[in-house]
């Protein structure tokens, strides 16, 4: 399996460095990356979360709530949206057969239209408190205007599954091979997940939103920027439900340091380590062709 690191689309948040960290004035926006994976199979393309699509480029107005437009301000630039830049890589669309998503955010969720043929992987408690639309801040987040393909959605309930380095109900997906795994992290959302898939000898964890800055997982010295403490703060349905999944992957840090690289969606020093390459640049082309055995 080859993974490829996809940012699709980057966030520039008001705030500047109080938010990514990085240096530049605090009246400057910030830039935060939606981190999606490519999963290259033998005769599959598997992609972890979405980031934003080509219509929420074409529409943000319909797509999008003006509460986030504002507060995130999206950088809508066709090129680095997942289709295309799988495109660019060489591979046909056609091929992406599985999404698994970490949470319906609207910065997860958005590429979800450019894929109609995908069956989209998730809990099934991040698409029961997502439909509910129960809150203001709900009705932001979860837009329905996404989900135009909710036919194909398979959901997995909580009660089951195995352990995973301490972890409690991972379970493989069904379609795919046992080594991909969700990983429940309950907290920003209520089915909010991790996606375990395997990375040379061990593992890497795509965490989602689980947390948002790398220094989050600094297992002798935790610490987050001002900004993202308060957007996770905001955003969070469960808190000390996510402050002990934190805790936990600090845990896993700590202990399996060597074998289990953990990332999340949103810290693009993280994502330009992974990918090798800047956040605002899509991936050079690595293939002709689509692959093999698929229909
Ligand atoms: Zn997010």
């Amino acid at each position: 399996m080859r993974i490829h690191h996809l940012n699709c689309i980057s966030t520039c948040p008001l705030g500047g460095r109080l938010m990514d960290g990085c240096a530049g004035p605090l009246l400057e926006r910030g830039h935060l990356t939606c981190h999606c994976l490519l999963l290259e199979l033998d005769t599959t393309l598997v992609l972890v979360d979405t980031g934003f699509g080509l219509r929420d480029v074409a529409n943000p107005r319909g797509r999008l709530s003006a509460f986030f437009l504002g507060l995130v301000s999206p950088e809508f630039r066709e090129e680095m949206t997942a289709i295309r830049q799988i495109e660019r890589l060489g591979f046909d669309p056609r091929d992406v057969r599985h999404i698994v998503l970490t949470h319906l955010d609207f910065d997860h969720a958005g590429g979800l239209d450019d894929f109609p043929h995908a069956t989209v992987h998730m809990l099934a408690a991040e698409r029961d408190h997502a439909q509910a639309q129960k809150t203001w801040l709900d009705r932001q987040r979860f837009r329905p205007q996404q989900w135009s393909y909710r036919d194909k959605w398979n959901v997995y309930p909580m009660s089951s599954g195995e352990q995973w380095f301490g972890f409690k109900r991972v379970r493989p997906l069904d379609g795919l091979p046992p080594d991909i795994a969700m990983v429940p992290l309950i907290g920003h959302t209520l089915g909010h997940a991790g996606v375990a898939v395997p990375r040379g000898d061990g593992w890497l964890l795509q965490a989602g939103d689980a947390y948002f800055f790398r220094d989050e997982m600094n297992i002798d010295l935790p610490r987050c920027t001002p900004g993202l403490r308060f957007y996770q703060w905001m955003m969070e349905k469960d808190r000390s439900a996510r402050l002990r999944n934190q805790e936990r992957l600090r845990d896993l840090c700590r202990t399996h340091g060597s074998e289990v690289l953990i990332c999340c969606a949103h810290d693009i020093l993280e994502f330009e380590r992974l990918a090798d390459r800047e956040a605002g640049r899509p991936p050079e082309r690595v293939r002709a062709g689509v692959i093999a055995g698929a229909a």
